[in-house]
């Protein structure tokens, strides 16, 4: 009796939760308030890399995953590789003028647009992946990269990061400062500039011709990413060098950006899981890149003999103190540029000093 008595009452309980839904799904229907909760939104996200490529194509699509499976399937992401419905270095106008909702590339390629957004994604002996983390979500940094693309209708959002990218691949042995002159190097941005300051000659190259260039000796090193997309192109096969640090590129922070009244005329619930989902694709990117790095760089050295070689001090002293410059001009251009630059450079110069006592004594110890 007294379970059936229980059961009874749970299914009064049933009936009258059925008979609230359904009253809510009415008062929905006539008020607009909970049919929002119901509509589902089928985004495009064009990306500026080849679809699937490792780390960062398939970075785009874990996001657009997230997505779906996050809103319970009430947003659906059609993802498109570069030059499928707009060019790689198109995606931030596309999704600007609404072309697609979303897009997923880094922010350095848009500094015709916002000229200090390399300092978004990284510049030459700039922060870590951490600690672009900290800066971005603590430090200000996000806030001030929404800032600067309010005026073109995107919000901005770290959605991943390759880590520390390796130096290049060179075909002669870099020994000092003057190998570094008259260097024919494939190296974009501000690190280009810094080579041409010190007597090389950057180029600017897509990454699909690399691997020819580097080859036939149009060109004498390279850099990319590093070993998990580099043994990929093949940079082994043309080049005897591997050089560390990526002193250029210390954590790429890649970009997620939304078209902001896309974004708007979301309910509140899926906004904050449009959100959420940059976050869990910005730390899966990571886990992927240090993951696949690791087994990558065993296969370049044990099976394909590449040698491993580290920049020498003087020469990285040198790269340092040019780079500084190079960093100091990008924020004297306009006071915004000037904003975010010393924001930038004192939260670098904070978390210098704590790594160096955590991270850095680590890693020495751990070495020993
Ligand atoms: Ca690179």
């Amino acid at each position: 009796m007294n379970d059936r008595r229980q059961f009874l009452k749970g299914a009064a309980v049933v009936a009258g939760a059925t008979a609230l839904a359904a009253c809510g799904k009415e008062d929905a229907q006539t008020s607009g308030g909970n049919s929002a909760q119901q509509q589902t939104f089928e985004w495009k996200m064009v990306t500026s890399w080849p679809k699937n490529f490792p780390g960062l194509g398939t970075g785009a699509n874990n996001f657009a995953d997230l997505l779906e499976k996050m809103s319970g399937g009430r947003i659906k992401v059609k993802v498109y590789g570069a030059k499928e419905l707009v060019g790689p270095f198109e995606v931030f106008d596309a999704v600007s003028r609404g072309t697609a909702q979303l897009g997923h590339g880094g922010s350095y390629f848009w500094s015709g647009k916002v000229p200090i957004s390399p300092f978004f994604t990284s510049v030459p002996f700039g922060m870590n992946a951490q600690e672009m983390n900290a800066w971005m979500y603590q430090g200000g940094g996000l806030e001030l990269w929404q800032e600067a693309y309010e005026p073109f209708g995107l919000m901005p959002f770290p959605i991943g990061n390759t880590g520390v990218q390796m130096g290049g691949w060179f075909n002669k042995e870099i020994n000092s400062l003057d190998d570094f002159k008259g260097l024919k190097m494939r190296i974009p941005g501000m690190a280009g500039e810094v080579l041409r300051r010190l007597g090389g000659t950057p180029v600017t190259l897509p990454g699909g011709e690399l691997f020819q260039a580097l080859q036939s000796g149009t060109i004498d090193a390279t850099e990319w990413v590093g070993p998990y997309n580099d043994l990929a192109f093949g940079f082994h096969k043309a080049a005897k060098y591997y050089y560390a640090p990526g002193w250029h590129e210390p954590g790429s922070t890649m970009e997620a950006i939304v078209n902001k009244e896309a974004f708007e005329s979301l309910p509140a619930d899926l906004q904050e899981i449009v959100k959420a989902a940059t976050r869990v694709a910005n730390m899966d990117m990571l886990a992927d890149y240090t993951a696949s790095n690791q087994r990558a760089l065993e296969d370049l050295v044990n099976k394909h003999g590449v040698e491993l070689r580290t920049f020498p001090d003087d020469l990285l002293i040198e790269l340092k103190r040019v780079s500084e410059d190079v960093l100091r001009e990008a924020g004297e251009k306009d006071a915004f540029s000037k904003k975010v630059y010393d924001s930038f450079m004192s939260f670098r110069a904070n978390v210098m000093k704590w790594h160096s006592v955590s991270e850095e004594a680590f890693y020495r110890a751990r070495n020993l």
